[in-house]
């Protein structure tokens, strides 16, 4: 059982393909999940444009920052596989004393290549196969990274079987 506090940060960690935007959706309330896809689709028109990347993380943090200061539950769902990115958003959690969760989802590299492109936007393999080696080195220090929680995915079997529960009030201890 994965428990979040709702005035929480989220983090989703895993590679192109890995199931985090089908995990956020079935999981948390649209209003409540920042996608970085969905900014840069917003501001070049196109999901998969690197090139937007800094622009899209400029409007990602503020809508976070915003939602924290507010006490909303804040779903970040964007790969989350640099260790430094990772970093910046505990850091503003901890700003506004909201709890941290990181859920990662550790799935074969085959399957999110497989899966990303049989997308209709997809992202180079080189790409995902970039982020999927990042995600492995990073995960052992995940528990070092100030996160209130950690939880770690491994198989189809385990996503679709995760229960998540949204509770009132600080869960675990206040960061
Ligand atoms: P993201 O890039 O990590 O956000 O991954 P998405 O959530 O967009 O999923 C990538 C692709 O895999 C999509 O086409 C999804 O429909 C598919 N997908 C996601 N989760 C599952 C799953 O649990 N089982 C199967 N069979 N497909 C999935
Ligand atoms: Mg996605």
């Amino acid at each position: 059982m994965i428990r979040i506090a709702d005035s929480a940060l989220v983090l989703l960690i895993g590679a192109s393909g890995s199931g985090k935007s089908t995990f956020a959706s079935r999981h948390f309330a649209a209003e409540t999940v920042i996608s970085s896809d969905q900014l840069r689709g917003a501001l070049a028109g196109d999901e998969a444009d690197q090139q937007a990347t800094d622009a899209a993380f400029v409007r990602l943090h503020q809508w976070l920052d915003a939602r924290l200061a507010a006490g909303a539950l804040a779903v970040v769902d964007a790969t989350n596989v640099e260790w430094m990115r990772r970093t910046e958003l505990v850091r503003r959690a901890r700003q506004h004393g909201r709890s941290a969760t990181a859920i990662a989802f550790d799935l074969p590299l085959e399957l999110c290549l497989a899966r990303n492109a049989a997308r209709s936007r997809s992202v180079r393999a080189a790409v995902v196969r970039r982020q999927h080696d990042e995600l492995r080195r990073g995960l052992d220090r995940l528990d070092l990274e100030g996160f209130t929680a950690v939880y770690v995915l491994r198989s189809d079997g385990e996503i679709e079987g995760a229960i998540v529960q949204i509770e009132k009030g600080p869960v675990a201890r206040a960061l």
